[in-house]
């Protein structure tokens, strides 16, 4: 790091490589909900010592984030889909980009854009992606985390398997990130606000909200 090298001294901020990469790959999230996301999973990073760990790696929008802070925090960043897709980005549904379909197959594959994103930016090495459902993934995983960010699928049984499977891993102290959380239904789905809200009544505490991007404290 050198004195004119002020971006990578901001706390919390990537740099514009980095956002620029961000800002550039297939995704759902906007640049807002990202810098809330960097700037947490940096503090749980650097608080914890723990690796960070992602459901819904999709085409590695966010996962570039996770894995520039775990870069920064001397972790590594998990990131678990089974890149099939989710309900809404089947064919014929709102979220379907056709691009992502493998011809040979007849299903998503959102596997290799995913790599060329995390390459380009420079960003691979820093990643271990686990390809597989989360639920069976979750029962095998066995160390303890300092970040785990919800942001799978989109049913009750997606977001409560998620939270159910990942949270006992968090360490304490370490932070619970949800994503699409929409208090107002007419905003979006439920099941990740009920997430949040389960989260909140089992003892996490909240410490920011940013659009629907909710960071909570294992308390
Ligand atoms: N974080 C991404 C968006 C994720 S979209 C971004 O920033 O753009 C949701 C992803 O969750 C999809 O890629 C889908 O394949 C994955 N997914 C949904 N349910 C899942 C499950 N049960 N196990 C693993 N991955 C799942
Ligand atoms: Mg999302």
């Amino acid at each position: 790091m050198t004195d004119t090298d002020t971006t990578a001294t901001t706390a919390g901020v990537p740099s514009a490589a980095v956002l620029a990469a961000f800002e550039g790959a297939t995704g759902f999230m906007p640049v807002g909900e990202g810098l809330a996301l960097y700037a947490a999973a940096v503090a749980a990073a650097e608080r914890t010592g723990l690796p960070l760990l992602e459901v819904g790696s999709y085409c590695g929008r966010s996962t570039l984030l996770l894995a520039d802070a775990a870069r920064r925090a001397g972790v590594t960043a998990l990131t678990v889909d089974h890149h099939r897709g989710s309900e809404e980005q089947q064919p014929g549904w709102e979220y379907h980009d056709a691009s992502l379909v493998d011809p040979e197959v007849g299903r998503m594959d959102t596997l290799p854009r995913f790599r060329r994103t995390l390459h380009a930016a420079g960003l691979e090495d820093h990643v271990i992606a686990l390809v597989g459902r989360s639920p069976q993934v979750a029962a095998v995983w066995g160390s303890p985390l300092g970040l785990v960010f919800i942001d799978g699928g989109h049913t009750d049984e997606h977001a409560t398997g998620d939270y159910e499977g990942w949270t006992p891993h968090l360490a304490p102290g370490g932070l619970l990130v949800v994503h699409d959380v929409f208090p107002d239904p007419a905003d979006g789905g439920q099941a990740p606000y009920r997430v949040y809200l389960r989260a909140l009544a089992e003892g996490f505490t909240e410490v920011s909200v940013t659009g629907s991007l909710r960071v909570l404290r294992r308390g």
